[in-house]
């Protein structure tokens, strides 16, 4: 039966965002149409064997975007109602963010219909490997090289490292980032997408004349994203005070301890009934009084249905595309800042570069040097985005798609067109 078409459709989101930045800078029209296009999307069958003896048909997915600056470049998603059309937004997301903040990759997304909560270990790494064997045609260390994304991790990117390797008959680390440490992964990559969250609010709050010091933060999705974000933004001064996952959160204005709310949560499973917080939803979480917001849990959670109930000054989209063109409109009103995901979260993108530069090396950088590399990235790429917006009164958003389209467009100009 075909899936019911989503309401605050993740492609329709970024296809308006990119048709409205397009007009905007005048691209040429040939140019736009090719980037609205996909350079190739492969639709592959998952059958495997489950642990009663049963075989199960998954449906997986590799969309490819635009390579014009390199390689393919972007995660793999396991969710029960991902899409074809999510997977082209993210792919889309992807071009901009390593365009963006001056990663050598073209934008990829990937994965599987499924429900992790409901598989097994044993089930989950056979879907992985026969999903890898599945787009082995079209991936490659300098082709297109996965990472990890929603429901996705470590132990993921290692199967699909393995199984790469074996089909291939030699050790091929580069083909995957987000591995671990052991088997050619990079300090810092698990936290990257975190700390570039803190750092990006950081920058932004600097330029509002702020000191970090007690600033309120609500976090929505505090999984391996959003609890990094809180862990660093914690101990550059921030007050943490609500938190979330998919099944609710918990508020306490006075703030909520990272390592106690973390400690809780590896003994209970849950946020719930945390001592002196309230039981909150995640509805009610994006709408709590706060100085800094940050959605970091799944797209299209800020809607024209709650925007006008927003109360944060500033939000930082961990999430790719938890904000509709809609909503933003609302919020613009409002003098919300956004800080666009393709800069927020483009943390986990730059490290994954660095793992695969590491790769190719076989030598390794210390946890400071990736740090340090990727702080000046990330602030270079602010600085450019707040002053592009400056100077032509623009929201951050509208900045940042600007400059990472304009860069796309010109690696296609000066490659021209083969044959
Ligand atoms: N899935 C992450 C993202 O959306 C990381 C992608 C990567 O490291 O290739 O940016």
């Amino acid at each position: 039966m075909p899936k019911k078409p989503k309401i605050n459709n993740p492609w329709q989101t970024a296809l308006t965002q990119f048709n409205n930045v397009s007009k905007l800078m005048n691209l040429p029209e040939d140019i736009h149409q090719m980037l609205k296009n996909f350079s190739r999307i492969l639709t592959v069958s998952v059958p495997v064997r489950m642990d009663n003896g049963t075989i199960a048909s998954f449906e997986g997915f590799r969309v490819q975007h635009c390579s014009a600056r390199g390689p393919y470049k972007g995660g793999i998603r396991y969710h029960p109602e991902l899409t074809l059309e999510d997977l082209k937004a993210l792919a889309m997301e992807m071009t901009w963010k390593c365009s963006l903040t001056d990663v050598p990759f073209g934008g990829a997304k990937g994965g599987v219909v499924c429900d992790p909560k409901k598989l097994s270990p044993g089930e989950l790494e056979r879907i992985t490997r026969r999903y890898t064997y599945a787009i082995q045609p079209i991936i490659g260390t300098d082709m297109d090289i996965p990472a990890p994304d929603v429901n996705t991790n470590e132990q993921t990117m290692a199967w699909m490292m393995d199984t790469y390797s074996m089909n291939k008959g030699f050790c091929s680390p580069g083909i995957v980032t987000g591995k671990p440490l052991n088997i050619g992964g990079s300090l810092g990559r698990a936290d990257a997408t975190g700390l570039g969250i803190a750092y990006t609010t950081a920058s932004a709050i600097r330029q509002n004349k702020k000191p970090l010091k007690n600033q309120k933060v609500v976090i929505q999705g505090y999984g391996n994203v959003g609890s990094a974000a809180g862990k660093f933004l914690e101990e550059m001064g921030c007050r943490i005070v609500a938190v979330s996952n998919s099944t609710g959160g918990i508020y306490n204005p006075g703030g909520l301890s990272h390592n106690t709310v973390m400690a809780y949560y590896r003994e209970n499973g849950s946020f719930k009934h945390f001592p002196r917080a309230e039981n909150i939803t995640n509805a009610e979480l994006l709408e709590l009084p706060c100085d800094i917001l940050i959605p970091a849990a799944m797209g299209s959670q800020i809607t024209k249905e709650n925007a006008g109930r927003i109360r944060a000054k500033l939000i930082v989209e961990g999430a790719n595309g938890p904000t509709t063109p809609e909503a933003d409109e609302i919020l613009s009103l409002k003098k919300i800042t956004i800080v666009p995901d393709i800069l927020a979260n483009a943390g986990g993108v730059i490290v994954s570069y660095f793992e695969w530069v590491q790769d190719a090396q076989s030598y390794f950088w210390c946890k400071n040097e990736v740090n340090v590399k990727l702080r000046m990235l990330l602030e270079r790429s602010f600085n450019d985005v707040y002053l592009f917006a400056q100077k032509n009164k623009c929201s951050l958003r509208t900045s940042a798609m600007m400059l990472a389209i304009k860069k796309v467009a010109d690696a296609i100009a000066v490659r021209g067109l083969y044959p």
